[in-house]
């Protein structure tokens, strides 16, 4: 068996990642520019500052993997010359590209918006002129979070949006999608071909960031088997190991694709407590060729992530059956630095352990009242 994991990238994910390796005897190692990243308590860090850094941290562990999706795929072309990357080289470069994306996604007939590729002032207004307004322009590589992304509603916004976003090259112009929520599946692929699936969490934004989590997503009975069929697709076709997350829109036509991180996902956090085998031990298992564990629910679960400002600990800890993760992370605005599990036994206790938490919390965020599990 493996006995050591080296991660790209060295953030919560990757904590959270070595702390369910930990209990498996399987260390992790990272390679992340700061020192005091949130995984540095967990395992060594090697500087991809440092001259020998990415050499000193190829040589540190049997198998590797990543939790930065932007991961330079010049640093996995060295590594894969000698050990084995999960998820595939293939898998990482495809999720870097928001159009290479959108194309697999039709190649496999995921429905996605009507998109366009977008390289000029003239392909942009080619595009407006076949895919109609609203549109929202993306950067096909580098954005997250919202980030490199322009709503364009009127043809008078052309020029400043090609502005704003035609120097950082190419770009992807997506119709609206006029959606009733957003959802996203997690599911996992191990080194024998095994897929296992979570529910389909349903996910709450504010200001393009993820606030918090409700799984299984309420009235999700239809749309699971089909986000479920989509997501194994993408899983085979790549021939993945590892887990996988797949954002979806629900609208009044079905679930439309909207992307694919190729890792865990910050709206799998919930299967800490709220699954048998949460994301993280199950993408530790499939990279160390373990067998996969269950993904069955426990309890429905919340998952409120804490953003720019901590609470106070004891205040969280005081609320019946909450669980609380922090990062070690510096406190800064729009920042994630930890996140807050609520297994409610029902929607009553989670309307009220909400209104709580929004007293708590030094930035509530979009946490509504009237939540529902
Ligand atoms: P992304 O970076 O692609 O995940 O987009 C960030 C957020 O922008 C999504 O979570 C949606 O709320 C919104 N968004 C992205 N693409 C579209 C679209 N084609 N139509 C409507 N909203 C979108």
């Amino acid at each position: 068996m493996n006995k050591t994991i080296g991660i790209f990238g060295g953030g919560q994910l990757g904590r959270m990642m070595a702390q369910a390796a930990l209990p498996l005897n399987i260390q992790c190692t990272f390679f992340e520019a700061s020192a005091d990243c949130p995984s540095a308590a967990l395992g060594t860090v090697y500087s991809s500052a440092a001259e020998h850094g990415l050499q000193n941290f190829i040589q540190s562990a049997d198998v590797f993997s990543l939790e930065f999706e932007n991961t330079p795929l010049a640093d996995v072309d060295v590594l894969t010359q000698s050990k084995a990357l999960h998820p595939p080289r293939q898998a990482l470069a495809i999720a870097q590209n928001r159009l290479q994306e959108k194309a697999l996604f039709d190649a496999l007939q995921i429905p996605v918006a009507p998109y366009k590729a977008v390289d000029s002032l003239d392909s942009l207004q080619a595009a407006v002129a076949e895919l109609g307004l609203p549109i929202v322009l993306k950067t096909a590589t580098g954005g997250y979070d919202g980030k490199g992304q322009f709503v364009l509603r009127s043809a008078d916004q052309i020029d400043q949006a090609w502005a704003e976003l035609g120097p950082a090259g190419s770009l992807i112009a997506e119709s609206f999608v006029t959606f009733s929520r957003e959802v996203s599946i997690i599911a996992v692929r191990g080194q024998n071909g095994d897929v296992k699936t979570w529910p389909l969490a349903e996910n709450h934004h504010h200001h393009g960031i993820l606030s918090h989590s409700i799984v299984p997503a309420p009235n999700s009975i239809d749309l699971q088997p089909v986000a479920q069929d989509y997501i194994t697709r993408l899983l085979n076709h790549l021939n993945y190991v590892g887990v996988l997350t797949l954002e979806l829109f629900v609208t009044e036509k079905g679930l439309y694709a909207n992307e694919m991180a190729p890792r865990v996902h910050n709206s799998g956090h919930w299967s800490i407590e709220g699954a048998v085998c949460s994301q993280f031990e199950n993408h530790v298992r499939a990279v160390a060729g373990l067998p996969l564990g269950s993904t069955e629910v426990v309890r429905p679960t919340v998952m409120v992530n804490i953003i720019g400002q901590h609470p106070k600990s004891e205040d969280v800890l005081a609320l019946n059956g909450a669980h609380l993760h922090l990062y070690n992370k510096t406190e800064r605005e729009g920042r994630k630095i930890g996140h807050i599990t609520l297994m409610p036994n029902d929607s009553r206790e989670l309307t009220s352990l909400c209104r709580q938490l929004a007293k708590i919390l030094p930035n509530p965020l979009a946490l509504s009242e009237d939540m529902s599990i």
